[in-house]
C-alpha cells in the first residue's frame, strides 16, 4: 500500500524533442513554435522526450522519510532535464525506473544514470522494470550496462538490476502497485504483428506515452476504478500517425477514462503549446472534461481532498483542479 503524493513531467515531447536545431537555423524563422521556445513567454514549447517521475510514500514509512520515487523512461535527453528538474524539485535517489518500451526516446538515456551509482554516489544501483522485448533491446544497444566485462577501461559504468515483467501481471515496488497497460505501437513492417509499448495504472493515475491503439482489454484495466490523472500520447493535432495518436485519437481516450484530468504528452513541432491549451480549455465548459497539454517540470500535487495543484518554477502561479459539473447535453 502506498499514497501518492505528487507527478512530476520531466518531459513531455516527442523523440526529436523541441525546438528542432533545423527550425532555430532556419535563416527564414518560420517555425513560430521552435522560435517561441527560445523566449521565456515561450518556454512551456520546450519539450523533451517524454517521462514522468511519481513520488509516494509506502503505508509504514515514517512521516519524515525521503518520499519513494520510481521514474518512467529514461529517454536521449534525460540528462538534460534531469539536471533542471532534480535540483529543482529536490529529487535525488531513484527507487527504480520503468521503461515503456525500447525506443531511443525511451531508453537511450540510461548511460546518463552512472552518475547515480558510480562510487555509490546516490546508491549502489538502481532497479530496472522492463519488458522481455525492451531487455533485448538493451543488451544490444548497452551490452556493458548488462554484463561489467563488455566495458572497456577502467569499466566505470552504471550498476542496475534488471526486472523483467509480464504484461498482465501487476508488480509492486516499494508499496506502489503498477499495473501494465499494454497499447499497440506502431506495427512491424516485416510481420505486421503490432508492436507493444507498455503504459502503467498506478493509484489513480493511468500513464500511456506512445500509442496508436488502445486495445479493449488495456481500456478496461484503466476504467476499472477512477482515475485521477489520465496521461496519454498526442503527437500530432489531425491525423493519426502509424504509431502514435493525434489529437482527435486522445480526446476520444479521454472522453473514456474521465480522468479529473487528462494530461497530452509527446508533441513535435506542430504543437504549439500556448494554442492547444487555451483551445483544450472550451472543452471544460461544453463537456466537463479537464484537458490540457503538459509541460516539461510541471509539477501535480495529490491533495487530501482529492482535488490536485498544479506548480511550476517555469509558472510559480498554483493552480487548483477540481472536478467539473457534466454537461446536460
Ligand atoms: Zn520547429
Ligand atoms: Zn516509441
Amino acid at each position: 500500500m502506498a499514497t501518492i503524493v505528487d507527478v512530476i513531467f520531466v518531459g513531455t515531447g516527442t523523440s526529436g524533442a523541441v525546438p528542432n536545431v533545423s527550425c532555430l537555423t532556419d535563416p527564414k524563422k518560420k517555425c513560430k513554435v521552435c522560435t517561441s521556445a527560445m523566449t521565456p513567454e515561450g518556454r512551456k514549447n520546450m519539450k523533451k522526450n517524454t517521462s514522468m517521475i511519481v513520488r509516494y510514500r509506502k503505508h509504514d514509512d515514517p512521516p519524515n522519510a525521503r518520499l519513494r520515487t520510481v521514474l518512467i523512461d529514461c529517454g536521449k535527453t534525460f540528462y538534460d532535464s534531469a539536471l533542471h528538474i532534480f535540483p529543482q524539485y529536490g529529487i535525488r535517489e531513484l527507487d527504480a525506473v520503468i521503461l515503456t518500451h525500447g525506443h531511443a526516446d525511451a531508453c537511450y538515456g540510461m548511460d546518463g544514470l552512472r552518475q547515480w551509482t558510480l562510487g555509490g554516489a546516490i546508491q549502489k544501483s538502481i532497479n530496472i522494470y522492463l519488458s522481455d522485448e525492451t531487455m533485448e533491446v538493451i543488451q544490444r544497444t548497452f551490452p556493458f550496462l548488462v554484463d561489467v566485462r563488455h566495458a572497456t577501461g577502467g569499466g566505470d559504468v552504471a550498476t542496475f538490476e534488471y526486472k523483467v515483467i509480464s504484461p498482465d501481471t501487476p508488480f509492486t515496488i516499494q508499496g506502489l502497485e503498477f499495473m501494465p497497460l499494454p497499447v499497440h505501437h506502431g506495427t512491424y513492417l516485416s510481420t505486421g504483428e503490432p508492436y507493444w509499448c507498455y503504459g502503467f495504472k498506478m493509484n489513480d493515475i493511468s500513464y500511456i506515452s506512445d500509442t496508436n491503439y488502445i486495445p479493449p482489454e488495456t481500456m478496461k484495466r484503466i476504467t476499472s476504478s477512477p482515475n485521477r490523472i489520465f496521461v496519454i500520447d498526442c503527437l500530432r493535432m489531425e491525423v493519426t500517425h502509424a504509431s502514435h495518436f493525434a489529437l482527435p485519437d486522445s480526446l476520444d481516450a479521454a472522453r473514456h477514462v474521465r480522468a479529473l484530468k487528462t494530461y497530452l504528452v509527446g508533441s513535435t513541432h506542430r504543437v504549439d503549446h500556448y494554442g492547444l491549451e487555451k483551445s483544450l480549455g472550451e472543452l471544460a465548459t461544453s463537456e466537463g472534461l479537464h484537458v490540457a497539454p503538459a509541460y516539461d517540470g510541471l509539477l501535480v500535487v495529490f491533495n487530501d481532498d482529492g482535488t490536485m495543484t498544479e506548480k511550476s518554477y517555469i509558472d510559480p502561479e498554483p493552480k487548483t483542479v477540481r472536478p467539473l459539473p457534466t454537461s446536460n447535453k
